[in-house]
């Protein structure tokens, strides 16, 4: 027993001992914590060629792109790789019937054909610095919970000010470690980002939902956008006058290919992960949220697939939004089933035993952590019903296009009921919502709606057949009648506001949620953190000499493993990569994610595939490797030993989401677009020329 426990803390923590590859970590903390290991695997750089405050390194070429996912700098113009899927909204924002760039790909032939995407922004970083000490200032155990925050974000308040450097950087203070550590990070945010291509959906999104999280893979998830600067090559809005952004440092890109057993690396910008969770936690995820998630969303996804596989305006319409719905329903499977596979509840509930015979092995101890693990028990036994509520509230509620649109209207109709009402305020506030409702009814459907608000009050216990009623008698349910509304808009018209059945339903779902379910989940929160935060640092203090990495927050890192096959199950093994020949095996021209790009086929058939085949003479088309990422390492780059890049991280296999709360490294693979696919489709498929000469691409036989 003693031995099995060991290996299970081994196996928890064993990113500082075993040949594992586990850990998203903290590039700034490279030389101290993994750059032997990574050479001693086969890498050729060094930490300062990897991440640099001083002079150029591999940070310079990596964003974050648009706020969710990660993309890389390829040339010296600014230009950017990144997911198909990461850059999907912007493209069907360019789009319409007439110009459905989603369905028949985009290529802007020369710069000034490049359309800028409003709203989009990619940041850049500058740097990254641990500043606890000054976080922590005036900190004590003394204090609770409530009173650490509010000091923390004082002195978080201070730090970040100081660092804006009068405007030109943002600097925020990140928590690490569940408010053990905080790191300053300072980034530049660039505006002025531009759509320059992007494959047509059959291959972008190819295998669509189907294939989405699961291995063996052929889609070619990358679309391409630039970096315009102001002439001093600074962050600035959209102008004409900007000029394509000169990064400091881009990276070059690699035909050599791969094989098994290879190193690679990956930077970006991971989203969440919960490694440090309880058994308990882990329990509600798998037992209680994942499975009314998922059952809910799949009656969304019912009605939408249905009115999209129907009608080529709602396939247009509600392509992203289908996307990010059906996206976390299936991860949610994944990893539920991961959960299970794994036994990670079990094992984590092992490790705790011994934890806790830790902690009451003096009496110190057991003052400072003898009773964390039953307050966690407690804990999440009260939290369960406040959970499930939320998630009724948000997954069914809030699911309603309509409702959630409505909520919009609040402040009209707050400004209109307050004593200081003031015309010109008003006036401002209606044009901003008039704009706001263009660009809703342009993507919305009302059929589909009502199916959805129907399903989901049922859901709710709320009377469904009031459906019908509420959406026709609606002024929200008429873009004509609402902006017209809008465009006359006078004080008294609240009163019509109020008595509308949609706004209505809206403030009753909206009132419950913020009124009475988020301050009980606030309460929650906090006691969470400081459960969570005193269970990390014990952890630390029980497994001494090993290193940790924190959770994943959307700041910059660094992952490593290497190119990898996968053995799901008994007598099934996974290669490694795949080829286009998978493309035209899956090929189904009555299947929509299977139809196959007529010009994709031509090449095919005379196998004309120019530099980019593999020595074996194939088109590769997607890769494994054990790099441990999470969701924002959409589009991050995978490097190989010299740094150069071989693929475009898009993915996991379907149980192997799982490493978001456990990284088991016999399960758990990232899957990454082949960069010479990716080359190949610009080239031979899209005939970009421009855009290959613009990059630095690198013979296979020269990788340094
Ligand atoms: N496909 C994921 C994403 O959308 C990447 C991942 O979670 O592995 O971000």
């Amino acid at each position: 027993m003693k031995k099995l426990i060991l290996l299970l803390i081994l196996s928890f923590f064993s990113a500082g001992f075993l040949g594992a590859e586990e850990g998203i970590w903290i590039p700034v903390l490279l030389e101290q914590l993994n750059i032997r290991k990574m050479q001693d695997m086969g890498l050729r750089l060094s930490a300062e060629d990897i991440y640099s405050v001083n002079h150029s390194s591999l940070k310079d070429a990596i964003v974050q792109f648009g706020g969710g996912c990660t993309a890389e700098i390829v040339s010296s113009k600014g230009l950017i790789l990144t997911n198909y899927h990461c850059g999907l909204g912007s493209i069907q924002r360019q789009s319409s019937l007439q110009h459905d760039y989603l369905n028949e790909g985009f290529w802007a032939a020369s710069m000034e054909e490049e359309r800028p995407c409003a709203g989009l922004t990619v940041t850049l970083l500058n740097r990254m610095e641990d500043v606890t000490d000054k976080i922590l200032q005036g900190v004590d155990e003394t204090m609770n919970q409530l009173q650490r925050t509010n000091l923390v974000k004082l002195n978080s308040d201070k730090v970040e000010k100081e660092a804006t450097l009068g405007g030109r950087y943002e600097a925020k203070v990140r928590s690490f470690f569940y408010g053990n550590r905080y790191y300053l990070v300072v980034n530049e945010v660039f505006k002025d980002i531009r759509l320059v291509g992007a494959p047509p959906s059959n291959i972008g999104k190819f295998g669509g939902d189907t294939d989405n999280w699961m291995w063996p893979r052929h889609t070619g998830d990358f679309s391409i956008f630039r970096i315009y600067a102001n002439k001093n090559n600074e962050p600035a809005t959209y102008s004409v006058e900007n000029i394509p952004y000169i990064p400091r440092k881009y990276l070059p890109i690699s035909l050599g290919g791969y094989q098994q057993g290879d190193f690679t690396f990956l930077l970006g910008y991971p989203g969440t992960t919960s490694e440090y969770l309880t058994s308990y936690g882990v329990d509600l995820i798998a037992n209680e949220e994942n499975p009314l998630r998922i059952r809910l969303r799949e009656k969304r996804l019912e009605i939408i697939n249905a009115a999209m596989s129907q009608n080529k305006l709602i396939r247009l319409q509600y392509t992203p939004k289908a996307n990010g719905i059906a996206n976390g329903w299936k991860k949610m499977i994944g990893q539920t089933r991961g959960i299970r596979k794994a036994e990670t509840v079990l094992k984590k509930s092992l490790l705790e035993s011994s934890f806790q015979a830790w902690a009451d092995s003096t009496s110190e101890r057991r003052i400072r952590y003898g009773n964390l693990l039953s307050s966690f028990q407690t804990f999440y036994h009260h939290y369960l019903p406040v959970d499930r509520s939320s998630i009724y509230l948000t997954e069914a509620g809030q699911a309603i296009e309509i409702v959630r649109f409505a909520s919009g209207f609040r402040d009209l109709v707050k400004l209109g009921e307050s004593k200081e009402f003031q015309p010109a305020s008003c006036q401002k506030l209606v044009e901003g919502l008039a704009k706001t409702s263009r660009d809703f009814y342009k993507n919305y459907n009302i059929a589909i709606d009502k199916q959805v608000m129907f399903v989901m009050l049922g859901e709710m216990k709320l009377t469904p057949e009031k459906a019908d009623l509420i959406i026709t008698h609606s002024i929200f349910s008429d873009s004509t009648r609402l902006l017209k509304f809008l465009g006359n808009f006078k004080q008294s018209d609240i009163k019509l506001l109020k008595k509308d059945l949609v706004y209505q339903l809206m403030l009753d779902i909206y009132n419950r949620y913020e009124k009475e379910i988020l301050p009980e989940i606030k309460k929650y929160t906090v006691c969470f953190d400081s459960l969570q935060r005193v269970y990390m640092m014990a952890l630390m203090e029980w497994q001494r000499e090993m290193n940790f990495y924190p959770d994943a927050n959307l700041t910059f890192r660094i992952a490593f493993g290497k190119v990898e096959d996968l053995i799901p199950a008994d007598a099934v093994k996974y290669n490694y990569f795949t080829t286009l020949e998978g493309i035209m095996q899956k090929e189904d021209s009555s299947v929509y994610d299977y139809r196959v790009d007529n010009r994709l086929k031509y090449l095919y058939k005379n196998h004309d595939y120019g530099r980019y085949a593999d020595r074996d003479g194939t088109i590769h088309t997607a890769f494994l490797a054990s790099n441990h990422t999470s969701g924002g390492n959409s589009g991050s780059p995978v490097l190989n030993a010299w740094g150069q890049l071989i693929g475009i991280n898009f993915d996991r296999n379907w149980e192997g989401t799982l490493s978001d709360l456990m990284y088991d490294p016999s399960q758990c693979r990232n899957i990454s677009l082949d960069i010479r696919y990716c080359l190949f489709v610009i080239d031979k498929v899209a005939g970009a020329k421009r855009l290959i000469e613009e990059m630095e691409i690198i013979p296979s036989g020269n990788s340094q």
